[in-house]
């Protein structure tokens, strides 16, 4: 009888530095939701690579840990249909990258864009380790310990891919077979959020709003969102293209924006009652989510079980690989 093709596989993650936002939610969750129709999906709680910056303080890391993975589940992650787990859980991802890290030329490590740029932006952090140089080997053994055939990726992330696919390349070169798969891009148009204050949405800015936000934290932060600096006074017309309030109603509400710039450009309605109207929609909008976190976090037995069960799985998967791995490099069994 013939076999079915297997689907083809994902693996995507978040390093575990705490509560997740819209942004992660716009940028990422939405879309991982959607693929685990189509694609047999590993999902990340990537720990090591919180680690790599978070070395010095690194206790809240295991909390931050919780928190993704209640984000992950809140935000329809399905653990019946994906394999959801934490990296440290599966000790194959260290493994592969030492393993990975001897085929890596350091030349290769150290043009890598992302990496110049993390340190010019993390200047309250002392990146310059080993780990952090070495992140995309780290990655790269994510990948291909899973075989994954595509990765979500963003065009500013391509670069990282690229890295990933030449790893893998030289290292089925050098071994004389094609023993890891070649990661494709599955490249996302995810819309931009900006954060409250309009620079990139981000926990390190204080601009976020979270997943997991009460809905009188949720008002709050959108009452004090920048809006179009040209509208000083209640009657003045305001320029919605060129408000952030406008592209969150776009984002989140596009029914609702040709109304929201009619009045806006016709000073029919303030900012205050602009703000509080998307406030009212992103409460509505995030309530699932929250009852669904509330059932988890009441149930804290289920979540560890639900990590335990995600590690056998990713684990059964990343052994075939590893061993396979270490059959070709003289680390097999004697
Ligand atoms: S009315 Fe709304 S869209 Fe117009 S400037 Fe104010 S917040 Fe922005």
């Amino acid at each position: 009888m013939a076999q079915t093709p297997r689907r083809k596989r994902i693996l995507s993650g978040m390093r575990s530095t705490g509560r997740l936002h819209l942004g992660n939610l716009v940028g990422a969750l939405w879309n991982w939701r959607d693929l685990q129709d189509t694609y047999d999906c590993f999902f990340m709680i990537a720990d090591y690579h919180a680690l790599m910056s978070e070395y010095a303080d690194p206790a809240p890391i295991a909390d931050a840990s919780r928190e993704v993975t209640l984000d992950f589940l809140a935000c329809g992650l399905d653990p019946k249909r994906s394999v959801i787990f934490r990296q440290s859980d599966v000790p194959e991802h260290a493994e592969l990258h030492l393993i990975l890290s001897c085929y890596t030329p350091i030349s290769w490590l150290e043009r890598n864009p992302t990496y110049k740029e993390q340190l010019e932006q993390l200047k309250n952090k002392d990146i310059h380790n080993y780990a952090f140089l070495g992140y995309p080997v780290l990655q790269t053994a994510d990948i291909a310990l899973y075989q994954a055939d595509v990765v979500p990726v963003g065009e500013d992330q391509l670069p990282h891919l690229e890295l990933a696919r030449e790893v893998v390349r030289r290292f089925n070169h050098l071994v004389g077979r094609d023993v890891l798969v070649e990661p494709q891009a599955l490249l996302t148009q995810s819309p931009r959020l900006l954060g409250l204050d309009r620079r990139k949405m981000s926990k390190s800015y204080g601009n976020q709003i979270d997943i997991a936000d009460a809905p009188e934290v949720v008002r709050k932060k959108v009452l004090s969102m920048i809006t179009d600096p040209k509208r000083v006074r209640r009657d003045d017309p305001g320029h919605p293209d060129e408000c952030n309030v406008c592209q969150y109603y776009r984002i989140f509400a596009p029914e609702e924006c040709e109304s929201v710039a009619r009045r806006c450009r016709g000073a029919e309605w303030g900012c205050t009652d602009c703000k509080a109207r998307l406030a009212d929609l992103l409460v509505e909008l995030l309530a699932e989510p929250r009852a669904r976190r509330a059932e988890l976090e009441a149930h804290p037995e289920r979540l560890a079980d639900l990590l335990a069960d995600g590690a056998r799985r990713a684990q059964a998967a990343a052994r075939e690989t590893l061993d396979e791995v270490k059959s070709l490099t003289g680390l097999g069994k004697l």
